[in-house]
């Protein structure tokens, strides 16, 4: 309802906005390039070389076109090059006329093509002979909120700075692509909306960091005839949209709403409308503004308040991200009153913010995806890892051992009579077995020994750096463990396990590695069960095969030197 409310009179007040300063036309004969009526006109003072950097003029301005009128002297004797240039990326054009001839209208490339420097903004360069004074009119048309710099600066001085404009933009652009992959990859391999989400508002914030940082309208899409001060508005309204559908993804349960979530709710209408509004009609770009530094503070407001009394996940990434572009936009708001001071790093703000972000939606994604995968990775039942982990780890562990010659061995491990139990006491007090195993095998094994749950009753424990012999007393006091534990839903009947142990031998593959284990599991079973049995004992010179000397009895139990295997028959 109030995300309706809001959309309507978003969409109302672009059509009611009114068109803006004083209108005044440029009178027949006048050499200024602008076409048709202009907004305001500025005459400057003078500017003598040398020039110190700082700008001329900053100009505010809600509607365009605006005219400046200035003078460059040139005191010295010898001749000099000055670009001429307007730091405001957002600018649908800029013309100039340099008192010498026909208008020139700055294209994507730096005018007079000197050196070949590519420009993000709008920029001339201005030749001025020895002494010469040079009468300068520029154009500027625009829509929307205007605060642009103008600058007159040595060549060399002009190229340093596009070059550090085009680093920073560099950089932006590289972490909001890192985070367009990682949430695409993510989308791909985990599925599920939230990451379509955070991909979508990657992609807007992506596109608004290029027309904010001038790439994209003065470099990439010069021929579109579309405002870059428009583009701008409307992706922002997409953002904002795109933000407000995420946020809500990430902070609230599904379907959970209350206060924050109708606020998003609101906040997504409201911007969805400001963007169609942007793209009827240039001025609801004022109309944003205006939105985003009302509505910003609130939603921050109510997202503190929900981070405080529900503890949610994430809330606090999403604060800090979202809290850092509010800040931008209020300062961008202030900035066309002129609260805040002008600073040439000022207008980077904007795009620094739609990375901070982004980046931030990033992070929160990267955590996401990792709990995702280690959940995938998990038994539910018992909290271990479950095959799909254990298959993964052992590959690497035994390309590990492979490198450093370290032992490596791996232990199959199965309740006995486990049908029995379920039979007897039922599936639920079998769960409650498989549990309470568990938790006994992760108090036995060492850090860095895994057990792992490979199946109904069969697990899987991992032991880098063990060797069969000491890999059969774990697991046999593994055993004794599971013997003595009174396992609740059981009342008095005892558990056993059977275990078959195998150490990796240079050469041989995860499937050999388990198939030996497998076949010592095997023959502990066949010899009685509740007993743990070495691979390599099994394999002795004389008998055929693992199978054969299991059937035949001979299968040793694990060697425990000092402590012979201690079988509890069932
Ligand atoms: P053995 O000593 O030869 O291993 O006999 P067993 O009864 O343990 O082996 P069998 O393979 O015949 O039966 C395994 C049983 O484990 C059958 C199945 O119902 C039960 N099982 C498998 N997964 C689960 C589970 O998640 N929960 C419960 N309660 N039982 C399970
Ligand atoms: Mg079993
Ligand atoms: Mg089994």
């Amino acid at each position: 309802m109030l995300g309706a409310v809001l959309f309507v009179a978003i969409v109302a007040a672009t059509f009611l906005a009114p068109a803006g300063g004083a209108v005044a036309t440029v009178a027949a004969g006048e050499k200024w390039a602008c076409d048709g009526p202009v907004a305001r006109r500025h005459v400057l003072g003078d500017v003598v070389l040398p020039l110190d950097g700082a700008p001329i003029a900053v100009l505010h301005a809600r509607s365009g076109p605006v005219l400046i009128d200035t003078t460059v002297t040139n005191p010295f004797p010898e001749s000099q090059r000055v670009v001429v240039a307007v730091w405001f990326p957002y600018l649908a054009s800029v013309t100039l006329v340099a008192g010498d001839g026909a208008p020139r209208r700055a294209g994507s490339l730096h005018p007079a093509g000197s050196g070949g420097v590519l420009s993000p903004v709008p920029a001339f360069l201005v030749t001025l002979g020895g002494g010469e004074s040079r009468p300068l009119s520029l154009c500027l048309e625009h829509s929307g909120v205007l605060i642009a710099p103008v600058v007159v600066l040595p060549e060399k001085r002009f190229a340093t700075r596009v070059l550090r404009d085009l680093v920073l933009a560099g950089l932006c652009l590289g972490i909001v692509l890192a985070a367009v992959l990682h949430a695409f990859a993510s989308w791909v391999l985990i599925g599920g909306r939230l990451f379509a989400r955070i991909l979508a508002f990657a992609l807007v914030s992506g596109l608004a960091v290029l027309v904010a940082t001038g790439l994209g309208k003065t470099l990439l899409w010069p021929s579109i005839p579309f405002r870059a001060s428009d583009a701008f508005a409307v992706l922002q309204g997409l953002g904002l949209a795109a933000a407000g559908f995420l946020l809500k993804a990430v902070l609230l349960r599904p379907g959970g709403r209350g206060l924050v979530g109708r606020l998003l709710d609101a906040v997504s209408a409201a911007a969805l409308a400001s963007s169609l509004g942007a793209v009827l009609d240039g001025r609801i770009a004022l109309v944003f503004t205006l939105f985003s530094a009302v509505i910003g503070p609130v939603l921050v407001i109510g997202l503190l308040a929900s981070l405080a009394v529900r503890r949610t996940p994430y809330a606090r990434a999403a604060l800090v991200g979202w809290g850092s572009g509010q800040l931008a936009t209020l300062h961008m708001a202030l900035r066309l009153f002129d609260v805040t001071p002008y600073h040439p790093l000022n207008h980077h703000l904007v795009p620094v913010a739609i990375t901070l972000v982004v980046a931030a939606f990033a992070v929160i994604a990267a955590e996401i995806a990792a709990e995702s995968r280690s959940e995938s990775l998990r038994d539910p039942l018992t909290g271990l890892a479950n095959r799909r982990w254990f298959d993964e780890r052992l590959a690497e562990e035994i390309a590990k051992a492979e490198r450093t010659g370290a032992p490596l061995s791996i232990a199959l491990v199965d309740l006995d009579h486990f049908k029995a139990i379920n039979d007897r006491f039922g599936h639920a007090a079998g769960d409650e077995v498989l549990r309470q195993f568990a938790a006994v095998a992760r108090k036995r094994l060492r850090r860095g020994d895994w057990p792992c749950r490979t199946g109904g009753e069969e697990f899987a424990l991992l032991l880098p750096g063990t060797s069969e012999e000491e890999a059969c007393r774990i697991v046999d006091r593994l055993r004794q463990d599971v013997v003595l534990t009174a396992f609740a839903p059981l009342r008095t009947r005892a558990v056993t396990i059977s275990g078959g142990v195998a150490c990796w031998r240079r050469g041989e593959t995860a499937a050999e590695l388990l198939k030996r284990a497998d076949d010592a599991l095997y023959a502990a079973k066949q010899n009685g069960r509740n007993r743990i049995v070495s691979a390599e004992r099994m394999a002795s010179p004389a008998q055929s095969g693992p199978t054969k000397s299991a059937a035949s009895g001979l299968a040793s139990a694990c060697p425990l030197p000092g402590s012979p295997v201690e079988t509890i028959q069932p």
